[in-house]
């Protein structure tokens, strides 16, 4: 007994050991104060062709960079921007912010498309849509260089007006994405209905998938969806040189997108980082260095 005493002391030990501190979430005095005091940087991820490995746009993430705390993710201060109706300013300063950046790219001879990630309650404003068209203006970007992410479990519980402003968007010819898909439950009528212009499937179907013939299937068939929906396809969470051959031998999703090819970085990475792919992509597509 004595013994078994000691195993299971180790045990839970270990447990407690290995169990990560629990993540501090922002309350709304905090998140207003980050939102107005200029505290939020946007992050800039990569997407990349798979048929040609080039640069095809960037997403924005968002980023806070606390006075103390450091940089601070979305997870800790999003779900609070969205409770408490702070998201609309959030949004407004991420959308501004991406606009400029993108517009200083195109100065410096970079064309890319950008994706900002939005709420679902974004759409609750009815002057969402004239806003998103006044800034893309005001910074001289065309609106179909403009991508608005939606996460798919924000989908399901549509009201009207979300339906109604998102078709507004896709009139204005904004390109319009969604987020995680196969994480939700959008019912296969929204997609036809709502002319979504790319799906990007969750790292969940897509990282691992050389090892799982059930992601492969569900990876497949929603890639296959999407191509007979007229939409590009995107494969978020191409993490190693596995998940990356996997997609491009079997020549499924039409754009790439994960730590493998980058991390989300500041603005002023991006051209350093544009030039050492410029090398990489063409050992990579030539298959050179795959396993590296
Ligand atoms: P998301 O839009 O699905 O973004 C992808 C997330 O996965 C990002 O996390 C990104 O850093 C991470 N990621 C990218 N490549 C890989 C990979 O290869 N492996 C793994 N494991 N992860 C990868 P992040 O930046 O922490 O953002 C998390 C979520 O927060 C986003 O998911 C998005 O839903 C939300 N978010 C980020 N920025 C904003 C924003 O400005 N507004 C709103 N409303 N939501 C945002
Ligand atoms: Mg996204
Ligand atoms: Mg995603
Ligand atoms: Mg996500």
């Amino acid at each position: 007994p004595e013994q078994l005493q000691r195993i299971l002391e180790q045990q839970l030990s270990f447990v407690v050991r290995e169990t990560a501190p629990a993540k501090k979430v922002y309350g709304p005095d905090e998140v207003r104060h980050a939102i107005h005091n200029g505290e939020l940087v946007n992050y800039y991820q990569p997407k990349v062709s798979s048929r040609t490995g080039e640069v095809v746009g960037v997403e924005t993430l968002v980023r806070w960079q606390h006075p103390v705390d450091g940089l601070v993710f979305p997870d800790q201060f999003i779900t609070t921007a969205e409770q408490s109706r702070l998201i609309d300013d959030l949004t407004r300063v991420v959308l501004i912010n991406a606009l400029k950046q993108c517009r200083g790219w195109r100065d410096d001879g970079l064309d890319l498309s950008v994706a900002v990630n939005i709420s679902m309650n974004n759409l609750n404003s009815l002057d969402f849509p004239d806003f998103i068209v006044d800034v893309a203006r005001t910074a001289a970007v065309e609106l179909p260089k403009l991508v608005l992410e939606i996460t798919e479990s924000q989908l399901m519980n549509n009201p009207v007006t979300a339906l109604d402003i998102l078709t507004r968007l896709r009139l204005k010819h904004i390109t319009l994405s969604i987020d995680d898909f196969g994480t939700g439950h959008s019912s296969l009528r929204q997609l036809r209905d709502i002319a979504f212009n790319e799906l990007k499937v969750d790292a969940g179907f897509v990282h691992g998938a050389s090892q799982s013939p059930s992601q492969r299937a569900i990876l497949r068939a929603s890639v296959d969806m999407a191509r007979g929906l007229g939409m590009q396809s995107v494969a978020e969470g191409v993490e190693n040189a596995d998940d990356w051959n996997f997609l491009l031998d079997l020549d499924l999703c039409d754009i790439m997108q994960g730590y493998f090819i980058a991390r989300p970085m500041p603005a002023s990475a991006m051209k350093d980082w544009m030039q050492e792919w410029e090398m990489r992509r063409h050992d990579l597509m030539a298959g050179i260095g795959r396993n590296g």
